[in-house]
């Protein structure tokens, strides 16, 4: 039914206007629609699929259906991958069970957080990451480092429920059922095994704090988060089935670890029974009673049921991160030249070049960027402008060395 006004100028099927009068008419078989109209209609459409969405339609991946997408993207970390996959799977499960659940006297099952525990640039964050985004769910990484009880300087513990609804566009249900990476956890350690007598602000208060959090808890959240709006109207969250992951590097645990398990030796007897320990990756072995030992209190470590541990990245990892993962960091280099009509491509030798550079500075799987990219910008600003057709780049070990010389990188790693 387009509408025709007598002057015969087009109108709105929707909202009446001229056509004069909207930026632009959209013809349709029988009828127009207005650019101001299309934009509310979306906003009504988009509103309406986030509801459903939140109703309750969980697509459960099975452990191994799980696994096998990490493993498209995570390097190495069987075990973390095995173990996380297990407990998502449950952890949805759960979810699951309790809205269906009728009766209070139902078996309760209770949430089972993740602690992984593995040096830095080992994978921790890209695991959670990856299985947030398969799953769909709303995701945050919040960095336990900057936390404080509340009172003190630094941001108080509800805010990381804050990015949470940001990542869930303040659909409060999707957040409730989302995902929390915390960071760094063991930075907020006591300092020493014994309780503190005095305040701990940056350790034992913020630990206290989170418990509130992990132990499932209507919390008022800020919606903008910080200190700075003090005005802002509340948001409830209920933290009983946000599923918290939380990661460390745990400098030093391995000799906690050690120090356990050798007073375990001693105290056995039968040398025969005596299991070959791998001295290279203690982490292997860790255990709750280490976590406390480290600085944890008992009552956060009780929260993360799943503990588990990455490897450290050796040489083989490395190279396999560069090349194998569905985004490697040549595959990404690979389309950015693409997109010039380039061919890229890395020589064995260069590759394994990056490698050895990674792990002499020290840099692990994090560092293979910024090395990749010092070896790489000098092809990509001549490139788009050069006079002769470049077809094919062939990155080999000599072009490596000389990006890393001509980087500042060498530097840096000097003044160290
Ligand atoms: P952390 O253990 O400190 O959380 P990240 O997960 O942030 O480390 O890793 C940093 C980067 O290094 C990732 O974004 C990814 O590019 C790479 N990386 C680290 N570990 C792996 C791995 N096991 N497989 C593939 N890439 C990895």
């Amino acid at each position: 039914m387009a509408k025709k006004k007598d002057n015969n100028e087009m109108r709105c099927s929707f909202c009446g206007r001229e056509s004069s009068s909207t930026g632009m008419l959209l013809h349709g078989l029988d009828a127009m629609i207005c650019d101001s109209c299309v934009e509310k209609a979306y906003e009504i459409v988009r509103e309406n699929v986030q509801k459903e969405q939140s109703s309750f339609e969980l697509d459960i991946k099975t452990p191994k259906e799980i696994k096998k997408h990490l493993d498209q993207y995570v390097i190495g970390q069987d075990e973390a991958k095995k173990i996380l996959s297990v407990a998502v799977y449950n952890h949805f499960k759960r979810l699951k069970y309790h809205s269906s659940k009728k009766d209070s006297k139902d078996v309760e099952i209770e949430k089972s957080n993740i602690i992984l525990v593995g040096e830095t640039g080992t994978g921790k964050t890209l695991i959670a990451r990856t299985i947030a985004k398969m799953l769909n769910v709303p995701f945050c990484i919040a960095d336990a480092t900057v936390i404080t009880e509340a009172g003190y300087v630094g941001e108080d513990v509800e805010t990381i429920l804050t990015r949470l609804l940001q990542a869930a566009d303040y659909d409060v249900k999707a957040a409730e059922r989302g995902i929390v990476f915390i960071d760094e956890i063991d930075k907020i350690a006591r300092k020493n095994d014994n309780p503190s007598i005095t305040r701990d602000v940056s350790g034992e208060g913020v630990q206290q704090a989170l418990l509130k959090l992990l132990e499932g808890a209507l919390v008022s959240v800020p919606p903008q988060g910080g200190r700075k709006h003090p005005d802002q109207k509340m948001i409830t969250v209920n933290t009983q089935n946000i599923l918290f992951i939380s990661g460390g590097a745990f400098d030093g645990i391995d000799r906690i670890i050690a120090s356990r398990m050798k007073a375990n030796v001693i105290g056995f007897t039968e040398s025969r029974n005596r299991v070959e320990i791998d001295k290279s990756n203690m982490l292997k072995y860790v255990m709750p009673q280490d976590l406390k030992k480290f600085g944890l209190i008992p009552e956060l470590v009780g929260r993360f049921p799943v503990l588990t541990h990455l490897d450290p990245l050796d040489k083989e990892a490395l190279r396999k991160i560069l090349v194998e993962p569905k985004n490697a960091l040549v595959k990404q280099y690979q389309k950015l030249f693409e997109m010039d009509n380039v061919n890229l491509k890395f020589d064995d030798e260069a590759l394994d070049a990056i490698v050895e550079k990674a792990i002499e500075y020290k840099l692990g799987a994090r560092g293979l960027r910024s090395i990749v990219e010092a070896i790489v910008t000098d092809f990509m600003f001549e490139i788009p402008d050069s006079k002769k057709a470049v077809k094919d780049v062939v990155i080999t070990k000599e072009l490596v060395l000389e990006g890393i010389n001509k980087s500042k990188m060498n530097l840096a790693m000097m003044s160290e």
